[in-house]
């Protein structure tokens, strides 16, 4: 785009105030915001952030254009423009309407429950040459990001695909406004997002408003409702039914039903638009699998691999990097990229356009891979080396200049960087821990949601995030605007600072060795004894600081650490006489929050809580002390004791004892086949001969995950199954040191399938009922030595 502040203000119907300046991109994220100059932002105030309370830094960066929905004293921005509306998403979606219209050729919408995302994909890598497609990037399905998409196209575009998502009735309405689509696509109606409706009917009606006028619609006729509802709702359009059972889809490498039903409805819309079918239809072939994760993963020497197999294209890149600019901490970014393939830009201006952004995310290093690439290297002024094939790169690859850095590899297909990722990576054992960092999210966020407005979380990543891997953790709580963090002994506090967390940690287990640690870190211990105070009270003194924030912990029935009632007063006199420290936080521990039979005694204890902590304040009037007692179950079955702040544990990791369903799972643990026997009636499987083959030869799959990962050995014989393409396949015989086997008899695998440990179908609490013990213990007892990888949409 290219246009003044002021006639976007005529666009959305906002008030003009201060300088006008040109807009040339916008953003609603304030970390986004890397190249200022031209950059319009869009203040919304969203649950956990208020974006007018980053214009102040923002405008020091030297972004001076605003869309504005609160008060903001402009006087104080001289240099910039403000557009003042009353709602700031209703103005991004107005403009983005605006932008619409200057679409000259059509504008395709997609929407349905599953595979909107795979066919929106596979429509662009079908796309016949010299036709200039645009589509919407990665998740920017949303209220938000539908209209930033939009905002996104050039508007000489032939093809303009847009996603689109909804979560609740009323929002496709809105997207409606703003795309008003030329031609319909809609995939499915599923079970995603099945919350806020009461009936699927009731969704895919709320998912067909957005064709409440288009003229063309494409519809997935494998599937019953829409079969029934699309026919029904649009009887006066040109209606599309596919059928991917009826489509010949010869070439097509994905044998599975959904990956036809994408390919299908990808097609049909080609022969709808008129296109030379036999030259989309050629393009079945090479469709790639669209990975829909960025996968982070510890590399080699300390650095950090974000391995992004989305298609390479621009937009995608600008995403990747940011992605890559927030899991860096201090570590130096190198970016390895092969040739964008599939841009429809001109290679001089596509250059230009990647070292634009290489520049703005503060790329240092760039590998480029392939001969356009190599072509354009004068477009770079960072470090830069190039190679024309990814296999010249691996000839002379010195794995030891990769230390301590951020690495985003990024490339095409046919490049083949899965190599490069193979010899980056860290462990190459092949039992993984994945996290899903959205999940994560979603959970945070629903306990957020059962909490009082301005109530403040501190988030447990003690144990190494349950299990789960510290730093990943740590770094997406920061940016979700997470207030404390709490780490149960000093080191792991001193490993988060030296990856570039800066906001508060609590050490639980504060041992007065660690002291003057705990200082050069600026770390706050939990002080739960005279003997602690004393000792941090000098430790503090020795060092020349002043005003050291520490937590006092109360035992008030869980008799484990903390001050009683009989402590208070000298603990009050104690605190009068060491000026030094000041009580940032009070709390206290339930020692049975989680089960009905002991919520007498927790109640017992809040009171006693409430009593003691009320001492303490009245005893400190001049600061604002901060009081928290629920961790997660509490906070789910006492919102009475979440006073000012909650300490979210378990929960987050996606456990809850009282709804589980509000919570989506976060950790899987994986493996993979690594070889497959057919063992005869009488043979036996593994040590101790326990896996006895009786009445039918019996099919066994080898797997390289034993006890010393964590897979505890009295899971064996049948105890559990694995989760092998969908089925269940138990585990015959005892469990070894590094690997198992588990009976396949019946299921169409092969060595080198995924097999899930725990995870979807394969809940970890189920696994904690066989063993007779809690989450807790199985998550954190996962061996270091199983890669965690993180990923993320
Ligand atoms: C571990 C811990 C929590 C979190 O408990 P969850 O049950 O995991 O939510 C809260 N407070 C303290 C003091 C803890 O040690």
């Amino acid at each position: 785009m290219n246009d003044l502040l002021t006639h976007i203000a005529a666009c959305v119907g906002g008030a003009f105030e201060g300088t006008d300046t040109t807009v040339v991109r916008v953003t609603t994220d304030s970390r986004r915001a890397n190249l200022p100059e031209g950059t319009l932002f869009v203040a919304i105030r969203g649950t956990n952030r208020d974006g007018h309370d980053y214009i102040e830094p923002l405008y020091r960066k030297g972004v001076r254009a605003f869309i504005v929905d609160g008060a903001v004293d402009v006087r104080r921005y001289p240099e910039a423009g403000f557009v003042r509306c009353d709602d700031s998403v209703a103005a991004l979606q107005r403009l983005a309407a605006c932008f619409r219209d200057r679409i000259r050729g059509k504008v395709v919408a997609i929407t349905g429950s599953n595979g909107k995302t795979v066919t929106k994909e596979w429509i662009a890598q079908l796309c016949p040459p010299g036709v200039k497609l645009f589509r919407s990037p990665k998740s920017y399905n949303s209220q938000i990001g539908v209209p930033l998409s939009l905002l996104m196209t050039a508007g000489d575009e032939q093809i303009a695909v847009i996603e689109a998502g909804i979560s609740r009735k009323g929002e496709m309405q809105s997207l409606e406004r703003i795309v008003r689509p030329d031609i319909g696509i809609i995939t499915n109606i599923g079970d995603a997002h099945q919350e806020n409706f009461d009936t699927p009917e009731e969704k895919a009606e709320e998912k067909l408003n957005l064709f409440a006028h288009t003229p063309t619609i494409i519809y997935n006729a494998g599937d019953p409702l829409l079969r029934r509802l699309v026919p029904a709702r649009y009887p006066d359009r040109q209606l599309i039914a596919v059928d991917a059972s009826r489509c010949d889809l010869n070439g097509l490498p994905y044998p599975d039903a959904a990956s036809r039903e994408n390919a299908a409805e990808a097609l049909t819309l080609y022969g709808v638009m008129g296109y030379d079918m036999s030259q989309v239809r050629g393009g079945l072939r090479s469709l790639q699998n669209v990975a829909m994760r960025l996968e982070l993963k510890d590399g080699i020497n300390g650095c950090k691999i974000v391995n992004d197999s989305y298609n390479s294209d621009i937009n995608s890149l600008g995403i990747a990097l940011e992605y890559l600019s927030s899991v860096a901490g201090h570590r130096e970014k190198t970016l390895i990229l092969s040739d964008i393939d599939q841009s429809g830009l001109k290679p001089d201006r596509l250059y230009a356009g990647v070292a634009e952004l290489l520049k703005a995310n503060g790329v240092t290093e760039l590998i480029g891979i392939g001969e356009e690439i190599f072509k354009h290297a004068g477009a770079f002024d960072c470090r830069k080396e190039f190679y024309l094939t990814t296999e010249n790169f691996l000839r002379g690859v010195n794995r030891s200049r990769f230390s301590k850095k951020s690495i985003l590899l990024k490339g095409g297909r046919r490049f083949q960087f899965e190599r490069i990722g193979r010899i980056l990576e860290d462990k190459i054992h092949t039992t993984v821990l994945e996290v899903n960092l959205d999940h994560m999210i979603h959970n945070l966020n629903y306990f957020r949601s059962l909490l009082r407005e301005g109530e403040q979380v501190m988030a447990m990543v003690k144990a190494s995030g349950y299990g789960n891997g510290t730093f990943e953790v740590a770094n997406m709580l920061e940016q979700q605007g997470v207030g404390f963090l709490a780490v149960a002994f000093a080191d792991e506090g001193v490993a988060l600072r030296e990856a570039g967390i800066t906001m508060p940690i609590v050490v639980l287990n504060a041992d007065s060795d660690s002291f003057d640690l705990m200082l050069d870190y600026r770390l706050e211990p939990e002080i739960y004894s005279r003997s602690s105070l004393q000792s941090f009270a000098e430790t503090v003194r020795r060092n020349g600081e002043t005003d050291y924030p520490i937590h006092i912990k109360l035992d008030t029935g869980m008799h484990r650490l903390g001050f009683e009632r009989q402590d208070i007063d000298p603990l009050i006199d104690a605190l009068k006489t060491i000026p030094e420290l000041y009580i940032r936080t009070i709390f206290t521990h339930l020692a049975g929050s989680d089960e009905a039979r002991h919520d007498d005694f927790t109640r017992g204890q809040i009171a006693l809580f409430r009593e003691l902590s009320d001492r303490l304040v009245a005893a400190f009037p001049q600061r604002h002390i901060l009081r928290h007692v629920d961790n997660s179950a509490g906070i789910e079955r006492f919102p009475e004791a979440q006073f000012d702040m909650v300490r979210l544990g378990i929960g987050l990791y996606g456990i809850s004892v009282a709804h589980q369903e509000h919570l989506l799972p976060v950790s899987a643990l994986k493996s993979r086949i690594v070889q497959i026997k057919e063992v005869p009636v009488g043979d036996t499987v593994g040590y101790g001969r326990h896996g006895i083959v009786a009445e039918h030869p019996v099919r066994t799959a080898t797997v390289p995950i034993g006890y010393a990962d964590g897979l505890n050995r009295r899971l064996s014989c049948g105890k559990w199954s694995f989760i092998v393409n969908g089925r269940k396949a138990p585990i015959i015989g005892n469990i070894c040191m590094d690997t198992c086997m588990i009976d396949i008899t019946g299921i169409d695998a092969h060595e080198g399938d995924t097999v899930t440990v725990f995870g979807e179908g394969a809940p970890v609490g189920e696994m904690a009922d066989v063993l007779g013990t809690i989450p807790y213990e199985i998550m954190t007892g996962i061996s270091t030595r199983v890669k965690r990888i993180y990923t993320k949409e």
